[in-house]
């Protein structure tokens, strides 16, 4: 395993160089870091969110500002820490608008997460997690396509890349803007699909086929 692990290490550390040169999206001529991801090369969770922040420009990391801190304490509640996931973005630079006091974060565009697609495949290719979170409307459009309506159509299981069990629930921030009865009922709806995240990583792992395990076994 730390063989497995030494070499997804490589493979991720070598498309994130490649990513840092990107300037495909002029958002790519407007970063200050690409935000490639970070977590465990082996985990059985992958975190998606949209993109970058600008706290998240400036140090280089995804979700390291306040929906960082509560996507913490969101995956803490089902007993995984920060390290113990991989976490990335569907565009590895941020996009921004211009605005009175310096640029504003907002949602990539479609043509965005198409240029920067082939990254991301590239890291669920290397981490193939068991499931797969998308957090927000945007991410999960770039997986379930434009009408996914993340009002009615969160908390199911999908059919993600390579098969993987994808699972869709509500962004950090758009938490952050809730208050009161508003914040409740939300927070209802992400602890039901956190639940089902954990209930899938407590499933017993997929045993290979006799004609598979028949390739690995003596001869
Ligand atoms: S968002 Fe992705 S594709 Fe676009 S410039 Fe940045 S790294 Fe390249």
């Amino acid at each position: 395993m730390l063989e497995e692990r030494a070499r997804r290490e490589r493979l991720l550390a070598h498309a994130a160089g490649i990513a840092s040169a990107c300037r495909k999206c002029a958002i790519g001529a407007q970063r200050r870091t690409n935000v490639y991801g970070e977590g465990d090369p082996c985990a059985e969770l992958m975190v998606i969110g949209e993109g970058p922040g600008e706290t998240e420009d400036l140090l280089g990391r995804p979700f390291v500002g306040r929906a960082g801190q509560l996507l913490e304490k969101m995956l803490g509640a089902i007993g995984l820490a920060r390290e113990d996931v991989y976490i990335c973005n569907t565009v590895k630079c941020r996009p921004t608008l211009p605005g009175p006091r310096g640029p504003k974060n907002r949602a990539p565009e479609p043509t965005e997460m198409v240029n920067c697609r082939p990254y991301l495949d590239e890291q669920i290719d290397i981490i193939r997690p068991r499931a797969i979170l998308a957090l927000g409307a945007p991410a999960a459009k770039s997986f379930l396509g434009k009408d996914f309506q993340i009002t009615k159509m969160r908390g199911n299981w999908y059919e993600g890349p390579h098969g993987i069990a994808l699972m869709v629930t509500l962004h950090p921030a758009y938490l952050l803007r809730q208050t009161g009865g508003e914040l409740t009922a939300v927070k209802r709806l992400v602890w039901s699909d956190l639940k089902a995240i954990r209930a899938k990583l407590d499933e017993a792992p997929p045993v290979a086929a006799p004609e598979q395990a028949a390739l690995f076994s003596e001869p």
